[in-house]
């Protein structure tokens, strides 16, 4: 029955002048996201609406299950179009509609409509009471609630004629691209691709890169890390993923620095590296899925010691979550599964039995001398053999 969309987004009816950015980066997203599903579309912008227009046949649950992951959209409304064969003949449409969407009749409904083309000759209040007593006297179990009604009966009077009542949520959001990018540093765990799923959200574009350390880390480990950047590429779009060669940093660091230290100094490390990459390629900050408390390198004052080594802004955006709480939303963004797969990362390889929770900065810095030149020259060579995978 239906042949259209309409796109309800949010947050981005507020952004005043840049409005028609944050529209056309949504009008793209769409696009991009309708790619992948069976049929053609027409994405198009009219009076600070988005309708996304079938020109052929499509499988309606496909494309809502792929709108549903495009941040920037609040509300996907299911439309049908009708041409205008005058008022009568509208209602026994409507009246169709609502025996066919509502096949259990007692619900409450309002009709809510707009007269958009002037020349039309009932107002839209004249719509509203003549639509609403139409449908009384045809479904007669239902009744009229102007306040709470369980349906909100939208009638959009344009060249074609509007009808519409449903409101599938989406994701909430704004539209990827409109908010610059940043540099995920993602391992294999639960934390890493909730974080980089979370700031994307908000409109970030998002690149990766991934610390491996063959052979005590398995290929497999490295294949868990590229499927869950594919998880998460369905939501931001294709991520460019480095696949970075840890181990002889990692051993170096454990040649030369105590052992309770390891953890903090490699992940110095991390994001020395990190950092790099980032700045070539204009991302403007970094993002983990650090928690405070979580583990010895994420206590606040192991934090100092990881934040302190470089300049781009680290985005933390489950600094304050639970675990259970990163749990519940990885389930929902389809990573969980994924990430408990018992493939181990670096981090858990070297890991001291008891590595410090209080580190002191001038301490660690202290040891990190130990490291000499030969640390810069395998930082080097780590960052020349990076390899570059697209995820999506
Ligand atoms: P996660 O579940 O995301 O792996 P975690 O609880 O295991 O997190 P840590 O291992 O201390 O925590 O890592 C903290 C953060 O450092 C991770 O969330 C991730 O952003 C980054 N990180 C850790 N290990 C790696 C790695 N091998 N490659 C890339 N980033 C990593
Ligand atoms: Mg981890």
């Amino acid at each position: 029955m239906f042949t259209a969309f309409l796109i309800k987004y949010a947050e981005i009816g507020i952004k005043g002048k840049n409005r028609y950015l944050f529209e056309d980066a949504l009008v793209s997203q769409i696009s991009h996201a309708l790619k992948k599903c069976e049929g053609k579309f027409l994405v198009r912008k009219t009076q600070g609406r988005i309708f996304v227009d079938a020109q052929t046949e499509f499988d309606f649950d496909e494309v809502v299950e792929h709108l549903k992951l495009v941040f920037g959209i609040s509300g996907i409304c299911p439309v049908v179009y009708v041409e205008d064969e005058g008022f009568e003949k509208l209602c026994e449409t409507v009246v169709d509609y609502m025996k066919e969407v509502y096949p259990d009749p007692n619900k409450t409904f309002k009709v809510q409509a707009r007269r958009a083309r002037k020349n039309y000759p009932k107002d839209s209040m004249e719509i509203n009471m003549d639509m609403g007593e139409a449908i009384l006297n045809a479904i007669p179990e239902m009744k009229v609630d102007v306040h709470n009604p369980d349906i909100t009966l939208n009638i959009e009077v344009r060249e074609m004629i509007y009808i519409y009542s449903e409101i599938i949520p989406g994701p909430g959001g704004m539209p990827v691209g409109t908010g610059g990018k940043a540099m995920l540093l993602l391992s294999g765990g639960i934390d890493s691709p909730v974080a980089g799923y979370m700031i994307s959200k908000r409109g970030v574009k998002i690149d990766a890169v991934y610390f491996h350390a063959p052979p005590y880390t398995s290929e497999r480990a490295k294949q868990k890390v590229v499927d869950l950047a594919k998880i998460v590429s369905k939501y931001t779009g294709p991520i460019r993923l480095h696949v970075i060669n840890f181990t002889d940093i990692q051993l170096y660091i454990h040649e030369k620095c105590p052992h309770e230290e390891l953890t903090i100094i490699m992940r110095r490390y991390m994001m020395r590296i990190a950092e790099h990459l980032a700045k070539e390629s204009d991302c403007q900050g970094l993002i983990t899925g650090e928690s405070i408390g979580q583990v010895a390198s994420q206590t606040m004052a192991s934090l100092i010691s990881t934040n302190e080594v470089c300049e781009l802004p680290v985005y933390r955006p489950l600094i304050a979550f639970d675990k259970q709480d990163i749990v519940d939303i990885s389930e929902k963004i389809g990573t969980y599964e994924t990430s408990i797969l018992p493939f181990e990362d670096c981090c858990t390889i070297f890991v001291a039995k008891h590595p410090v929770t209080k580190p002191n900065v001038n301490i660690i810095r202290r040891h990190e001398h130990n490291l000499d030149e030969k640390i810069d020259e395998l930082v080097k060579i780590a960052l020349e053999t990076d390899e570059i995978i697209i995820a999506e």
